[in-house]
């Protein structure tokens, strides 16, 4: 077997110059022999408040150059044994969502017909709808792990019933989750209604509102998620909404009293075992985000989780 793709190294090329990959990564144009195709999809269309998600992969991978390819804490080594590349961006139609949630759909259906996991960089959270209804069809309804501010849970907006606040609910009515099996943490901030997330508990679905995270180490629920799910295909929603805006302001709706990095981390190491199918992480708005902290930060959860990938060997 040949020698899997490598993240070209800071002592071989200087972090600041090479090509604009997630870590730096091979581009490829075909999947033939990936384990782990990294893309993006730039869209900020399916937001309500704050626009920029267009910029997300772009700033993601930026930030990423000065990822080093072993996780020192866990002892994974990902690029040990699986074989991961950058595939590029999505080419969504910018002037329509309804067009944009097609392409994606199309584009997944066809990624989907090879073996490798795909791993988004949104983009706002409508594009994980098309995903899923892709997943679904390969995989059929998987567990779902969501992390996020907001439930997105909602009927329509403007009319709309595919929007960044609607995608769980769609999901969850066309049979793409399980909703036993979806797990929604970071849930917190004002509600339309005063029962916004008391419906969805009714289908199912299990929730961790902040607030009864603070101050917890998330070593005990990853844990507890993980032993839940079992061996079911699980996909990863990362919103990085989930976090406080002290850690990672530069997002469309921002929501005080979120989870800490230390927390995300912990959430992310104890999915270590699932049979992740896919993920993605999304609402980075680099315009809202001067310092890159929050690229920065989500492409390190990105890292996290491709450690936590099926097949990642551990030192
Ligand atoms: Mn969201
Ligand atoms: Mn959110």
């Amino acid at each position: 077997m040949t020698e899997p793709n490598q993240p070209i190294s800071g002592n071989d090329l200087a972090r600041f110059s090479g090509p604009n990959t997630f870590m730096r990564l091979p581009q490829a144009t075909a999947l033939d022999g990936l384990d782990v195709a990294i893309l993006g999809i730039p869209m900020d269309i399916g937001t309500s408040w704050r626009s920029g998600t267009r910029f997300g992969p772009k700033q993601i991978r930026a930030e990423s150059a000065m990822i080093r390819p072993y996780n020192l804490q866990t002892g994974a080594a990902p690029f040990d044994s699986l074989n991961m590349a950058d595939i590029g961006d999505l080419a969504i139609n910018t002037f329509s969502l309804s067009d944009s949630l097609r392409i994606i759909q199309e584009s997944y259906g066809r990624i989907l017909t090879n073996p490798a996991i795909p791993v988004a960089m949104g983009g706002d959270h409508s594009i994980t709808l098309p995903i899923l209804r892709a997943i679904a069809k390969k995989h059929g309804p998987v567990a779902l792990v969501h992390v996020d501010a907001h439930a997105d849970v909602n009927e329509e907006m403007f009319g709309e019933r595919e929007t960044h606040g609607t995608v769980f609910r769609r999901a969850w009515e066309e049979g793409l989750i399980e909703p036993t099996k979806t797990y929604q943490v970071g849930l917190r901030g004002t509600g339309y209604s005063a029962t916004d997330f008391t419906e969805a508990q009714g289908w199912g679905f299990q929730m961790w509102l902040a607030p009864d995270l603070w101050h917890r180490s998330l070593v005990e629920l990853g844990a507890e998620i993980r032993r839940d799910i079992g061996n079911r295909p699980t996909y990863v929603s990362y919103d990085i909404d989930s976090l406080d805006p002290a850690f990672a302001p530069g997002t469309g709706t921002p929501e005080i009293g979120g989870l800490t990095t230390p927390q995300a981390m912990e959430l992310i190491r104890g999915l270590r075992g699932l049979n992740i199918v896919g993920c993605d992480m999304v609402e980075v708005s680099p315009p809202y985000d001067p310092s890159g902290n929050t690229a920065l930060t989500a492409a390190n959860l990105l890292f996290e989780l491709l450690c936590v990938l099926p097949g990642a060997t551990y030192r």
